[in-house]
């Protein structure tokens, strides 16, 4: 299957890479050029589960080098960068093309679908992560389930396909009919855990290791928990208990939003807490602790 990884930075460089290394056609395309020069020179590094090895894979650093529509896109840019990354592949996009996101936090399939049209979309969540070592090196830190969905219609053979192919690639991956209670609740994790350890400045663990960060987890998760019980949709887990499992068994490490902002780069606050705020002012449900996570990290990033 011909792929084309739309951002290549940590997860798209493990999705990637693994699927080149299991004889798919495979194009990294990212906009850091370090990155992707890295690649091409020395092979991508990818370390962790399965090892450290060097995988032959090629990267471009714009979708303008590739000239021919590809069958499956999968957008793994960070949340404020999905449509312009979209629209700037959107020539590699044909009407037989799949595009997947697998992104965090909510709205990144409405704005490819605003783009591409909406039947092609595939939703879902995956519990892989990863870490950006330095250009061209990728640590795949922890493994888990991806579960896909189509965005809008039914389960077809293709996303059945893709499914086979994610999961012969070391990606074990499950096709639902129903993932909003997935997405909602992988987005609890990220409403508690985010942006109180960007603005803490402190690893996950921290926040339950400490009464008032942990109330304060709470607080936010509880009020998310709001409105999906407005909007009916069911979730797998108790949200708040969830969520602190979640921090304890990744107490060492540091949330991409607090990577985000040790580096001085945008977060994916809009699409996390800020999604809570949206859907809250939508059906009249407060969300002031929501609302303050936004407005701190919002003010961080204004002092980047
Ligand atoms: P990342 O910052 O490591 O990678 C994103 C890459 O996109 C960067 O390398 C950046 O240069 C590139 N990019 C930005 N604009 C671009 C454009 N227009 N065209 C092409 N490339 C562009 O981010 P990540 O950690 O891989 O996360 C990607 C998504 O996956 C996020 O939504 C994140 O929340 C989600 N996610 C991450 C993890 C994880 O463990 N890292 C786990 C699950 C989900």
């Amino acid at each position: 299957m011909k792929i084309a990884v739309l951002g290549s930075g940590a997860m798209g460089s493990v999705f990637g890479g693994l699927l080149a290394e299991h004889s798919q056609d495979v194009v990294l395309i990212d906009t850091w050029k370090e990155h992707i020069d890295a690649i091409n020179k020395n092979g991508l590094h990818l370390e962790g589960i399965g090892g450290d090895r060097f995988i032959n894979v090629k990267g471009v650093s714009s979708a303008d080098e590739i000239k021919d529509h590809v069958d499956l896109v999968i957008v793994f840019v960070k949340s404020p960068f999905t449509e312009s990354a979209v629209k700037g592949a959107s020539h590699i996009i044909g009407e037989n093309t799949m595009i997947m996101t697998l992104q965090n936090g909510l709205g990144n399939a409405e704005k490819i679908a605003e783009i591409t049209g909406s039947s092609r979309i595939i939703v879902g969540i995956t519990n892989n992560g990863a870490t950006l070592i330095e250009p061209g090196h990728v640590r795949h830190a922890g493994s888990g389930e991806t579960v896909i969905s189509p965005f809008d219609g039914e389960v077809s053979h293709r996303i059945n396909e893709i499914a086979q192919i994610l999961t012969e690639a070391g990606l074990p991956t499950k096709v639902s009919d129903e993932v909003v209670g997935l997405v909602w609740d992988k987005l609890m994790v990220n409403v508690g855990i985010n942006a109180l350890t960007a603005v803490l400045k402190v690893p996950n663990g921290y926040l339950v290791e400490h009464g008032s960060s942990e109330k304060l987890l709470e607080y936010a998760v509880r009020e998310a928990e709001k409105i999906c019980k407005a909007k009916g949709i069911q979730l797998k887990h108790d949200p708040v208990q969830h969520c602190k499992d979640v921090a304890r068994a990744t107490a060492a490490n540091y949330s991409s939003m607090y990577q985000d902002v040790a580096k001085k780069r945008i977060t994916e606050i809009d699409y996390i807490n800020g999604a809570v705020v949206n859907e809250g002012r939508k059906l009249g449900i407060p969300t002031p602790v929501n609302e303050v996570f936004v407005l701190l990290i919002k003010a961080l990033e204004e002092g980047y």
